[in-house]
C-alpha cells in the first residue's frame, strides 16, 4: 500500500468554495484562506437558527496503545461512508499540535485513504490558530509578570504564578527555566517554564466557547479569558486574567482563531479542523463552535473524543455537552484487534519499535482475555444512556476468529452491534457497513436527554470520587494531603460548582499506565489539583503529567523535508 504522504499527494482536491457549497453553508459565511481551506464566519448561526440540527455521532474508543486506535482515521471514514450511503455528513476534529508532528506521533489528520487532505496545509499551522493561542497566552504571561514588576499592586506571590509560558515544539529543555535574570532593568529572577501551546488553558477555552452566534461566542471567549487563573495573591485568593487586565488583549488577538476551520477529506467530504486541546490536562475535544455549525449544515456530524472512553468520551459528556447542551445520537468505540491482545497483558507495544512477533499470530483466546477493556469501555458510554457500536479496525493479519470473538465481545457488553471497518484500506467505501449501523441506531426514534453521572452541587471530592469508581473501576480515591487543602481553596474560592477534568494516563483505565485490561479495586490517588476556570474546570492530577514532551533520538523531524516543487517528505 502507498503511504498515507502519497495518498495524499494524489487525492482530488475541490475549491473549498465548492466544498462549502456541499456543506450547505453559504458562501456568504466562507472566507477562504487560500485554495483549500477557509474559515466560518459564526455569524452563520445567528443567521440559521431555523434549520434543523443534524444527527451527532461521537467516536471514542478503547484504551489505547502507545500507537493509537484509528479513532481519526475511522472518524473520517465513517464520514466519508455516510456520505456513500446518501447521507449528508460532516468530521469535525481537533486541529494537531506541531510538537508532535516533528516528534513521534504524526499529526492526527487520519491515515491511509481515510485523511484530511491538504496534509501539511492541515497539520501544520492551519490558518495560524495555534500561533493566535500562543501569542495571547505568552501576552497574558507578560502582563502577569508586569504587574508584579511594576510595584505589585494585585500582592501576587511571585511563588505562586500560575500562568507559564508556551511555544508549539517538544522541547524538553524548556521544562524548567529561569527567567528575570540580569538585574533589576530585566525583571526579578523566578523559577517557571514553558508548556507545549496546545496545553494552554486558552486552547482548552477556545474549545469550550458557546455561543448561539458571532456576538455571543465573542463575549464567551471574553468572558473565559477574563475568568483564568493567572496566579495567587500572597493572601492565596486568586488572580484572574481580569485583574492584570490582559483579557481584552488575548481575545483580540485569538479573535479570528474563533472562527472555525473548513477542510476536506479525500474523498470531498466537508471537515471541520478546530481547536486542539490535550486530552489530560484539559478536554480533548474539538471546539463547541465547530459542531454548531457543523449540526446546521450537515444531516450528520462525526466527532472525536481524545484517547480511550475513560477520558475523551467521559469529557465530552461532563465538560462539552454540558457546556453546548448537545448530546450525541450515537457512539463509536474504535477497537483493534491488537490492543485488544495487549490487554491480555501478555505483550507490550512501544511507540517506535517492531510489534512483537507473537502478537500478530492468530490467538482469539488473547482477544477474548483483553477484552475487559472493551467492555469496560462500552459500559462506560452507556452509563449516559448513548447506545454504542464497536469499529473493529482492521488490520491485514486479523483472522475471523477473531473478528468473531470481538463480536461476541461487544454483543455481551451490550453494545448496539459491531462493524468490521476498513477505511484506511479503502476510504468511505470500506466503512459501509459500520455507516449503515450507525445510521440505523442514531435514527431510532427516542430522546435524547443529556445524563451526567455527577450533579455540579456534588463536593469536589465526590465528584472525583464518581469518576474514579464508575468510570475507572476504582474501589476509591485518595487524596495527598495537598489535594485536599487545595480542594477546600477552591470550594472556598468560589469554585465549587465546576466540573470535573481529569488528568490521569491514557494507557490504562486505572492511573498506573502498566495496567491493562480492566483493573478493579485500585485506590485511585490525586496528587495535587489545578484548575482552569475560563474552560471551567477543576484538575484533579493523579501521578505525573508531561506538559511539554520532549523529543526522542530519532524525532519525526529528521525525515520531514521539501524539494524544489514544494512536495514535502516524511509528515505523517
Ligand atoms: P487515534 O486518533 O486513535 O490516535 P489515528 O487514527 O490517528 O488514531 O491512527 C493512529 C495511527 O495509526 C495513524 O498513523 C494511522 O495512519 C494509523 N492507522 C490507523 N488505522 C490503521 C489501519 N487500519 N491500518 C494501518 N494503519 C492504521
Ligand atoms: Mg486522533
Amino acid at each position: 500500500m502507498k503511504t498515507s504522504l502519497q495518498i495524499a499527494a494524489e487525492a482530488r482536491l475541490e475549491p473549498i468554495g465548492v466544498i462549502a457549497e456541499r456543506f450547505g453553508l453559504p458562501a456568504e459565511y466562507l472566507e477562504p484562506y487560500g485554495r483549500y481551506r477557509g474559515k466560518i464566519d459564526l455569524a452563520f448561526l445567528d443567521d440559521h437558527t431555523d434549520r434543523p440540527r443534524g444527527r451527532y455521532i461521537l467516536v471514542s474508543a478503547i484504551t489505547p496503545t502507545p500507537l493509537g486506535e484509528g479513532k481519526t482515521t475511522t472518524s473520517i471514514g465513517l464520514a466519508m461512508a455516510l456520505n456513500r450511503i446518501g447521507k449528508r455528513a460532516a468530521v469535525t476534529l481537533r486541529q494537531s499540535s506541531l510538537g508532535p508532528v516533528f516528534g513521534i506521533k504524526g499529526g492526527g489528520a487520519g491515515g491511509g485513504y481515510s485523511q484530511i487532505v491538504p496534509l501539511a496545509e492541515s497539520i501544520l499551522h492551519l490558518n495560524g490558530d495555534i500561533h493566535a493561542v500562543s501569542q495571547a497566552h505568552n501576552q497574558l504571561a507578560a502582563l502577569v509578570d508586569n504587574s508584579w514588576y511594576h510595584g505589585n499592586p494585585l500582592d501576587i506571590d511571585p511563588d505562586r504564578i500560575e500562568i507559564r509560558r508556551v511555544v508549539d515544539v517538544n522541547d524538553r529543555f524548556l521544562r524548567q527555566v529561569t527567567i528575570g535574570l540580569g538585574g533589576k532593568q530585566n525583571g526579578f529572577p523566578r523559577q517557571t517554564g514553558f508548556d507545549i501551546s496546545v496545553a494552554s488553558e486558552l486552547m482548552a477555552i477556545l474549545a469550550m466557547v458557546n455561543g448561539a452566534g458571532a456576538k455571543a461566542a465573542l463575549r464567551d471567549l471574553r468572558a473565559r479569558i477574563g475568568r483564568m487563573v493567572v496566579a495567587f495573591r500572597r493572601d492565596g485568593t486568586p488572580v484572574t486574567a481580569e485583574d492584570v487586565q490582559g483579557a481584552g488583549a488575548a481575545t483580540v488577538l485569538m479573535r479570528e482563531a474563533l472562527k472555525p476551520n473548513l477542510m476536506q477529506t479525500i474523498e470531498n467530504t466537508p471537515a471541520l479542523i478546530h481547536a486542539g486541546p490535550f486530552a489530560n490536562i484539559a478536554q480533548g475535544n474539538s471546539s463547541i463552535v465547530a459542531d454548531l455549525v457543523a449540526l446546521r449544515c450537515a444531516e450528520y456530524v462525526v466527532t472525536e473524543a481524545g484517547f480511550g472512553a475513560d477520558i475523551g468520551a467521559e469529557k465530552f459528556f461532563h465538560l462539552k455537552c454540558r457546556a453546548s447542551g448537545l448530546w450525541p445520537d450515537a457512539a463509536v468505540v474504535v477497537a483493534t484487534i491488537r490492543a485488544l491482545k495487549a490487554h491480555s497483558g501478555k505483550y507490550e507495544i512501544v511507540a517506535g519499535k517492531p510489534l512483537p512477533e507473537a502478537l500478530l499470530q492468530e490467538n482469539p483466546d488473547d482477544v477474548l482475555a483483553g477484552g475487559a477493556n472493551l467492555r469496560r469501555q462500552i459500559a462506560n458510554i452507556t452509563q449516559f444512556g448513548v447506545p454504542v457500536i464497536v469499529a473493529l479496525n482492521a488490520y491485514p493479519e486479523d483472522t475471523p476468529a477473531e473478528i468473531e470473538a470481538v463480536a461476541q465481545i461487544a454483543a455481551a457488553a451490550g453494545a448496539a452491534g459491531m462493524a468490521v471497518s476498513n477505511v484506511y484500506a479503502e476510504g468511505g467505501a470500506g466503512g459501509i457497513e459500520l455507516a449503515r449501523l450507525v445510521a440505523q441506531v442514531a435514527e431510532r426514534p427516542g430522546p435524547r436527554e443529556p445524563k451526567f453521572l455527577y450533579p455540579l452541587d456534588m463536593p469536589l471530592a465526590e465528584k472525583i470520587g464518581v469518576i474514579a469508581r464508575r468510570i475507572y473501576g476504582a474501589a476509591g480515591i485518595e487524596l495527598s494531603e495537598t489535594a485536599a487543602a487545595q480542594l477546600d481553596a477552591f470550594a472556598a474560592a468560589g469554585f465549587g460548582n465546576l466540573p470535573i477534568c481529569m488528568a490521569k494516563t491514557h494507557l490504562s483505565l486505572s492511573h498506573d499506565s502498566k495496567l491493562r485490561g480492566a483493573p478493579e479495586g485500585f485506590i485511585f490517588p490525586i496528587r495535587e489539583v489545578r484548575i482552569s476556570a475560563g474552560a471551567g474546570f477543576i484538575l484533579p492530577i493523579a501521578g505525573t503529567t508531561v506538559t511539554m514532551p520532549g523529543l526522542g533520538a530519532h524525532p519525526a523531524a529528521h525525515q520531514i523535508d521539501i524539494d524544489e516543487d514544494g512536495n514535502i517528505v516524511g509528515l505523517f
